[in-house]
């Protein structure tokens, strides 16, 4: 995939900043003969570096329309462990994907659909209806866009413009691991030492996605690379991979919403607006699709010539997503104000538990 050439002018109806799924989903939806769609990415290559463990649900993929190329193998549901112990099989169908063909087939859907996509293009500011650009290699742009869209990810810089900027972060870091065995679940690993979050092992043919992901506790920053280290050698005691890391990341994972997702002509989608699962963490199915709703409310609101439709997104959202969200959240704050009690409040806090959906 090329990065297209430059629009002529630097007016453009609709601006997306980011070619995540949030951000590609947002372009395809805005996309239409009469509308100008630019898309910026700050990186060279769509979904380059991968920095997620790869599962979506199988539902996502009945949702989409863009072929099964990017799966890599079926899972039946979830295991979840306590302290090593299983203590719960779920079966939820899904798939483990290869993210980097995901998301580059999403891009490409959007490009087909008419959207214009700048790879190697960071947004830097805002000044007024004015968003200031940077390719890489060149003088900063200026561009003038009726509404912009902000599928940035975690650490948005669309969503500081509108002083909506995430603080509730939990930080995650993963390797690639080569399996002894094949696995058809994935694997969710609770233990005291992963405050606020939990450790993964995620099958991906005869290999795994091994990771962590935790919240930080008072000032000090958590100890990853040596939880990584020790959740590594229980599993390779477990007999379940062989140690021989590759491929090691660190990303980002919202653990909440931001209050607010349209701000004037702005609107944040995806991890840009905390819509990623915050109890799971699970983020690509919510930012296909918030990208798609904000998508199609922008391109409403131009053909409307009406701002005040953008207040059509937060709506449909909240009626989606809303109750979710907030039971999410409230099992977020039991699960860290009583994180020394995980053994007896785990269930109410974790999805594959029936207590978690009891009451609100
Ligand atoms: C380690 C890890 C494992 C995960 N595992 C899973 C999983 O298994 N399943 C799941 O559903 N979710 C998972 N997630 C969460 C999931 O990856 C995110 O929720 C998802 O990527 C959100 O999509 P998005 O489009 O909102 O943001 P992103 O995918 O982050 O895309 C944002 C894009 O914006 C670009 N960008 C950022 N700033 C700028 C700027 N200023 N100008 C231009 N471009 C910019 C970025 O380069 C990026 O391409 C995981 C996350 C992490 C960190």
């Amino acid at each position: 995939m090329k990065s297209s050439d430059m629009p002529s002018s630097a007016i453009c109806d609709i601006l997306v900043v980011g070619a995540g799924p949030a951000g590609a989903s947002a372009a395809a939806a805005a996309a239409r003969p009469n509308l100008q769609v630019l898309m910026i990415e700050r990186r060279a290559v769509v979904g380059l570096p991968v920095q997620c463990a790869e599962y979506i649900p199988a539902l996502l993929v009945g949702e989409l329309n863009i072929g099964r190329k990017y799966l890599v193998q079926p899972v039946r549901g979830m295991k979840t462990f306590l302290a090593g112990r299983e203590v719960k099989e779920t079966l939820s169908p899904g798939f483990i994907i290869n993210r980097e063909q995901f998301d580059q087939t999403l891009v490409q859907a959007a490009c087909d659909s008419g959207a214009h996509l700048m790879l190697n293009t960071k947004a830097v500011s805002q000044n007024g209806d004015d968003v200031i650009i940077k390719p890489k290699g060149r003088p900063p742009l200026k561009i003038k866009a009726k509404i912009i869209i902000g599928a940035d990810g975690p650490l948005s810089t669309v969503a500081e413009w509108i002083g909506a900027a995430h603080h509730d972060l939990i930080r995650a870091i993963q390797i690639r691991v080569p399996l002894k065995h094949r696995l058809e679940f994935t694997e969710v690993y609770f233990s005291k030492d992963f405050y606020g979050g939990y450790a993964w092992l995620f099958p991906k043919g005869d290999q795994a996605n091994l990771g962590l992901g935790i919240k930080k506790k008072g000032r000090r920053p958590p100890p990853l690379g040596r939880l990584l280290e020790y959740f590594t050698s229980q599993c390779s005691r477990a007999g379940k991979i062989v140690a021989n890391p590759s491929g090691r990341i660190t990303g980002w994972i919202p653990a909440g919403p931001v209050s607010k997702i349209v701000h004037g002509n702005v609107l944040l989608a995806g991890d840009a607006a905390g819509h990623t699962h915050p109890i799971t963490g699970a983020g690509i199915f919510p930012a296909v699709a918030a990208g798609r709703m904000a998508g199609t409310w922008a391109a409403r609101a131009i053909q409307e010539k009406n701002l005040q439709v953008l207040s059509g997104y937060e709506s449909e959202y909240r009626n989606l997503f809303g109750d979710s969200m907030q039971r999410a959240v409230s099992r977020r704050q039991q699960m860290e104000s009583r994180w020394d009690d995980l053994d007896n409040i785990l269930k109410n806090c974790w999805v594959a538990f029936k207590e978690y959906y009891a009451g609100t």
